[in-house]
C-alpha cells in the first residue's frame, strides 16, 4: 500500500526477484491490457487517464483469475486491494483457497516528494521497470537498462492534474483499506523517504 509515487512497484520488482514471488501489478496489468486493445483494456482506460479507480467488478475478476495461477509460487500483490469492497473479495478469496497473506506494508511518503517522483517517473513500456531522472536515471539516456528496449518515457496519467486526482482518490477509497488491514493485525509501516535500498531493507527484515 502507499500513495502514487511513494516506491511500491520499484519495492515490490526487487521483493519478487529476491523471494521468486510472482509480482501482481494492478496497473501494469491494466497497462498491459490497454496496449494490446483488449476489452478489458478498452473498458479501464477512460478511468486510467483521468486517475478515476476501475469499477472493482472489474478489478476483482482480472486480480482474482491471476492470483488463482499464482497460488502455488506465491505472489506479492501491488497496487491491489484499492478499496474496501476489493478486499472483502481478495479476503473472502483467499480464506476460500485455504491461504493467508502474509503482511500488508504501507510505505508512507511526504505529499512534496510524491510530485516530484511522480513528474521525474519514466518507465519501460516493454518490461516495467522504473527510473527516476533526477535520483535514478537508465545509464543511456532512453533505454532500459534492465531488458535493453528503446523508448522509455514518462506515463500517459502522470501529468499534474492525473496526479491530483490519483492523490485524492488514494485518501478517500484506499486509506480505509489500510484501516483494515491496521485492524487485522497485518500492517507494517515503512518510512519511504529514504533510498530504495533503506527501504527495501527494512522491508525484509520486517518479513524476516
Ligand atoms: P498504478 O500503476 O498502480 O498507479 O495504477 C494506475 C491506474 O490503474 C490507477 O490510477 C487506476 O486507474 C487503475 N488501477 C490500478 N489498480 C487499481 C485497483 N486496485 N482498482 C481500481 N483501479 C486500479
Amino acid at each position: 500500500m502507499g500513495p502514487p509515487g511513494a516506491g511500491k512497484g520499484t519495492q515490490a520488482k526487487r521483493l519478487v526477484d529476491r523471494f521468486g514471488l510472482a509480482h501482481l501489478a494492478t496497473g501494469d496489468i491494466l497497462r498491459s491490457e490497454v496496449r494490446e486493445g483488449t476489452d478489458l483494456g478498452k473498458q479501464a482506460k477512460s478511468f486510467m487517464d483521468k486517475g478515476d479507480l476501475v469499477p472493482d467488478d472489474l478489478i476483482n475478476s482480472m486480480m482474482t483469475t491471476h492470483i488463482e495461477k499464482s497460488l502455488e509460487r506465491g505472489f506479492l500483490l501491488d497496487g491491489y486491494p484499492r478499496t474496501l469492497a476489493q478486499a472483502g473479495v481478495v479476503d473472502g478469496f483467499l480464506s476460500e483457497k485455504g491461504v493467508e497473506l502474509e503482511a500488508v506494508f504501507n510505505i508512507q511518503v511526504s505529499d512534496d516528494s510524491l510530485v516530484d517522483r511522480i513528474v521525474n517517473r519514466i518507465s519501460c513500456g516493454k518490461c516495467g521497470a522504473v527510473y527516476n531522472l533526477k535520483t535514478s536515471p537508465p545509464e543511456k539516456e532512453g533505454v532500459c537498462d534492465r531488458c535493453g528496449a528503446d523508448g522509455l518515457k514518462g506515463r500517459a496519467d502522470d501529468n499534474e492534474d492525473t496526479v491530483r486526482n490519483r492523490l485524492k482518490v488514494y485518501r478517500e477509497s484506499t486509506e480505509p483499506v489500510i484501516s483494515h488491514y491496521r485492524e487485522a493485525g497485518k500492517l507494517q509501516e515503512v518510512d519511504g523517504d529514504r533510498s530504495i535500498d533503506d527501504v527495501q531493507a527494512e522491508i525484509v527484515q520486517q518479513l524476516s
